[in-house]
């Protein structure tokens, strides 16, 4: 197995918890890796933790990571945004080092946070595409008096 860390994702996965208002998960403490050389072949990502054991032993908190194999890549963007929304639902409210299961992490459930997080990306980006519109005619109007 060969491990590599995953900024692009990381900043994906950042964009998709502050649009979804995840607030209880820490940012700072987790992260984003892409596995090489895997056997598992239905497997797409998996979220991983250090248990409460492991933590009290390093004296540490709980941290998570969301690994990406192979097969990752090969979706489409939109697939790939809603394993990024699986994979976050399995960190539980408490951030303590567990996960929540497939009962909660369901299709349906998932479904409903993909649904919101592409709604608020596209007010996010009619929002946006409407401030250069504005920032356009000001400039062009700005031009205007300068010229006349
Ligand atoms: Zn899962």
């Amino acid at each position: 197995m060969k491990y590599e860390d995953a900024p692009d994702l990381k900043e994906r996965m950042n964009e998709i918890i502050t649009m979804l208002n995840m607030g209880h998960i820490d940012i700072n403490r987790i992260e984003c890796i892409r596995s090489f050389g895997s056997s598992t072949r239905r497997t797409i990502a998996r979220c991983h933790t250090l248990g409460k054991l492991m933590q009290k032993a390093m004296k540490t908190k709980a941290f998570y990571a969301i690994e990406f194999l192979e097969k990752f890549d090969r979706l489409d963007k939109n697939e790939q945004d809603k394993v990024i929304i699986h994979e976050l639902m399995h960190v539980p409210r408490t951030f303590g080092g567990g996960f929540r299961q497939h009962d909660f992490v369901c299709e349906k459930n998932i479904e409903v946070m993909y649904e919101k997080f592409v709604n608020l990306k596209e007010k996010k980006e009619a929002k946006q595409a409407n401030l250069a519109d504005f920032e356009d005619r000001i400039e062009k109007k700005k031009s205007y008096f300068f010229w006349k």
